[in-house]
């Protein structure tokens, strides 16, 4: 059922056995896990069904260091969060992923791959994916003409990535939610405080306020908060009239380690014979799956590297495109949505449009998406100005390092040595990985709005916010789920991730849960 919280009294008193604060992908996820249950499950958002100009402003933020998308419309604040604009580009993360690497700072999640496989196999169908397969030879069995570059397997390999229509779960599962009679969303509902027992080892309730000037108590047996990663750490933070440092903050751990994925242009690849590259290439009518040249586990232990894949556009269209971090510099995010499908679509010829449908060409741009090493002075934390709900307002200092450079460029240095051995051409660096003293970022260095860590998940409360059950360490019934839980980032894009691990949190709040409800 659907309560719009504006027509609420002031003060009310709302009461659940669950309440999940925050419905974009992750909150409605999990709200939909506990559709059919014994349970009442209070679901808070922000905003409404809508885009709310009043509302995006909560959002608005400070940021510094490694130029980044203004923090008013890098989210989405509303029913459906910011699945309102993703692409759906899907991919799970690599074993390697989770482990603990003694050449990356920080690595090693409390949790392996394996835990989060029969969520990734739930989570497909939320996605509207195919199945859990993210094998190339099953894909190559599927669809014709799906060949690899001769490139040593044992070096660089092919992964996967599936393609969601996009789900935008602000339409696509609104009625599920609204129709579910244990599932009480509330919309207007903007968390702003949260309130623990005497000796803050578990929570009694959140406050919710909206621009109505009215505000409520929600009480529940647990608390979620799915709100993504720089709101997770914000409310954490600003909840600190009984912490003095903010919830969960014991050891100066929330806000910290943010990451996002560097998405940067690096290379070209010039084939001596064209070729479509079919494999790798986008295909506009089936948006069947594709894969990026990727390094093998080995080999980033060999040369103590990160995670990162290579992806390919015919070149004569991508030098048309202007970078992204240029594209996406508006406070409006719906502004944003427009220039970003411009540069992608309007730009070319019918000509040109058609040449990328085929995709043949000798030259092709190649693109590195790669992950962030964790880095405890990239960070969230509060400024001292506040919003219109009275909440410190979020500043985010995204900070890379050489590291991160030095990872491109070995990527980079393996796909010509590969691309030499097999004698199918050259692949020629951007200038900025020529020299490798040369520890600057270019202007278009720009990320993928993959915004995780600020919660992460580590055994040692000393080493971050949640255990690997995604509870706040010493708080036992307050949950953090989302991209701020990453360990690490991994290369693939979030969102399969953020879902199925709200999944694994879910799964595991039932049987914590044994079947008692307040009702
Ligand atoms: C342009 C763009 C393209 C992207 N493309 C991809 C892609 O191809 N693949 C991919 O995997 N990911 C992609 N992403 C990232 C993807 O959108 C996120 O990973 C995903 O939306 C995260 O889900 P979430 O539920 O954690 O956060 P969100 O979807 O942001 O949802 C958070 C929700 O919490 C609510 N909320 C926030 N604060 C409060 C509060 N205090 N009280 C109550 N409610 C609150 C918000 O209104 C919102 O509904 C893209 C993002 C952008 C911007």
């Amino acid at each position: 059922m659907h309560i719009d919280a504006r027509q609420l009294n002031d003060h009310s008193v709302i009461e659940g056995d669950i309440c999940i604060v925050g419905a974009g992908a992750a909150g409605i996820s999990m709200a939909m896990d506990w559709i059919g249950t014994p349970y009442k499950v209070i679901l808070l958002e922000g905003g409404g069904f809508d885009y709310d100009e009043r509302v995006q402003d909560l959002y608005a933020g400070k940021l510094s260091g490694q130029k980044y998308y203004p923090l008013k419309s890098c989210r989405l604040h509303y029913f459906g969060g910011t699945t309102g604009h993703w692409a759906g580009f899907c991919s799970p993360l690599d074993e390697i992923d989770f482990m603990k690497r003694d050449w990356v700072p920080y690595s090693g999640w409390p949790i392996h791959r394996k835990d989060l496989d029969p969520f990734y196999a739930k989570t497909q169908s939320i996605l509207e994916l195919g199945p859990y397969e993210y094998d190339m030879a099953y894909w190559q069995k599927q669809h014709e003409g799906l060949e690899p570059l001769p490139f040593d397997q044992n070096v660089v390999y092919n992964k996967m990535w599936q393609f969601s229509p996009p789900t935008r779960f602000g339409t696509k599962y609104k009625d599920t939610i609204v129709k579910a009679k244990n599932i009480h969303l509330y919309t207007y509902a903007n968390v702003v405080d949260i309130n623990a027992n005497e000796n803050v080892s578990s929570i009694t309730s959140v406050t919710a306020k909206n621009y109505t000037g009215k505000q409520y108590t929600i009480r529940a047996k647990h608390f979620v908060f799915a709100c993504c990663s720089i709101q997770n750490a914000r409310i954490l933070l600003a909840a600190n009239k009984q912490a003095s440092k903010g919830l969960g903050n014991d050891h100066d751990q929330v806000g910290r380690y943010f990451m996002e994925h560097l998405e940067i242009i690096s290379a070209e690849l010039w084939l001596a014979e064209s070729s479509p590259l079919k494999l790798y290439s986008w295909d506009f009518t089936t948006k069947r799956p594709r894969a990026e040249l990727a390094i093998q586990a080995k080999t980033q232990e060999e040369f103590k590297i990160l995670n990162g894949t290579v992806s390919f556009s015919p070149l004569e269209a991508a030098r048309k495109r202007k970078p992204i971090i240029e594209v996406w510099q508006s406070d409006d995010p719906r502004k944003n949505g427009e220039n970003l499908f411009k540069n992608f679509n309007k730009k070319y010829t019918p000509e040109e449009l058609e040449q990328m449908k085929k995709a043949t060409s000798r030259a092709y741009q190649l693109f590195t998406r790669i992950e962030q090493a964790p880095n405890p002075n990239s960070r969230v934390t509060l400024d001292t100005e506040k919003d219109s709900l009275g909440m410190p307002r979020a500043m985010l200092h995204w900070e890379l390092t050489p590291f991160e450079k030095r990872s491109i460029r070995k990527i980079y240095e393996l796909l010509g040595l590969q691309a030499g051995k097999a004698g199918i051409g050259r692949v020629k660096l951007f200038d900025y990985l020529q020299d490798e003293n040369d520890t600057s970022w270019p202007s278009f260095t720009g990320g993928g709005w993959h915004h995780m860590g600020t919660t992460r998940m580590a055994d040692d409360p000393k080493q971050g916010v949640v255990d690997a059950n995604c509870t706040v360490h010493g708080i036992s019934n307050l949950h953090m789920t989302g991209g701020s839980c990453f360990t690490t980032a991994g290369a693939p894009n979030p969102t399969l991730t953020v879902v199925a691990l709200t999944l694994r949190l879910s799964d595991h709040l039932k049987k914590v849960m044994g079947g008692k409800s307040i009702g």
